[in-house]
């Protein structure tokens, strides 16, 4: 396995960051999660944009231009030789000294792995997950906006323990007013009589890619969509929930804090959606 370490490609062993690094010191740093589905780079614009605008926001100077960074994806992905898997991008801050201070770290560092992805079996997309509402909440001071994907995930990670005790795989997030955020790293859509809702992310939601292609398929295929808040009620009553993301693609919810949505299995629509968009993934990106 190869990495790409700031313009080298190095073994897995060799893959190694300063002490002092920024983003291990302060979480000080941006990245993005990527598929690759058959030798395409799914939405590399889009995830490549967010990442841009993310160090842009943060004064963070990425040592490569855009075509560059696109260029060491793509090598990156041939020197590992994988068709199918997942692309994890860093930028952090590089490293300085003990201070907080950026201006002591001379040069970002820019770090790319690509790895097979083990996700949900094919069973849990038919049958749905299982959630739980957690009590921690999304952050939407101006650091930990959710429109930077930054390193700073303590609060995700609070969320996925939760989660974890809970004995499920994503739990729902509220913001601080209550209503619903999104999972640890999934954005969340639910379904009422066939209408499809999701949060508009002032509520505390990423700007999910897959969100974005799903809004993107709901319009092509004539189902009605509304970015709208919604709380918790609106989760239990729904027809259909689920989740969305980049490693989760479209995946269906059957219970939330112990009420079946449903028929408690994937819905009609969300199983449509799902079928759609594996239906654009090897097409919609970089090859
Ligand atoms: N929300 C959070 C907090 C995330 O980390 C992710 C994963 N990047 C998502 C939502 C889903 O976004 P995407 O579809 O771009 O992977």
């Amino acid at each position: 396995q190869w990495i790409y370490l700031n313009g080298d490609y190095v073994t897995k062993e060799n893959a190694k960051v300063s002490v002092y690094d920024h983003g291990f010191l302060y979480g000080d740093g941006i990245f993005e999660g990527i598929r690759i589905y058959n030798g395409n780079i799914f939405k590399c614009k889009e995830h490549l944009d967010r990442l841009y605008d993310s160090a842009r926001s943060i004064m963070l100077d990425i040592p490569l231009s855009y075509e560059d960074m696109q260029a060491a994806l793509v090598e990156t992905i041939r020197r590992n030789g994988l068709r199918d898997g997942y692309i994890r991008l860093i930028v952090s801050r590089g490293p300085g000294n003990l201070g907080l201070d950026p201006k002591r770290c001379p040069s970002a560092w820019v770090v790319i792995i690509v790895e097979q992805l083990a996700i949900y079996p094919e069973e849990a997309y038919r049958s749905g997950l299982v959630s739980v509402s957690v009590s921690q909440r999304r952050n939407i001071p101006d650091a930990l906006n959710p429109k930077i994907k930054s390193l700073n995930y303590l609060n995700n990670i609070l969320v996925k323990i939760q989660a974890n005790l809970a004995g499920v795989g994503e739990a729902i997030m509220l913001n601080a007013q209550g209503y619903v955020a999104e999972g640890s790293s999934d954005n969340i859509f639910i379904i009422k009589q066939g209408v499809v809702y999701t949060p508009p992310c002032y509520i505390g939601a990423l700007e999910g890619i897959t969100r974005a292609a799903i809004m993107e398929l709901c319009a092509r295929l004539g189902y009605k969509l509304k970015e709208e808040p919604f709380t918790l009620h609106d989760v239990y009553v729904a027809d259909e929930v689920f989740f969305t993301g980049t490693a989760a693609e479209v995946i269906a919810v059957r219970e939330v804090d112990g009420r079946m949505i449903g028929k408690g299995e994937a819905g009609p629509i969300t199983t449509h959606l799902l079928e759609e968009f594996r239906k654009i993934v090897d097409v919609d990106g970089v090859k």
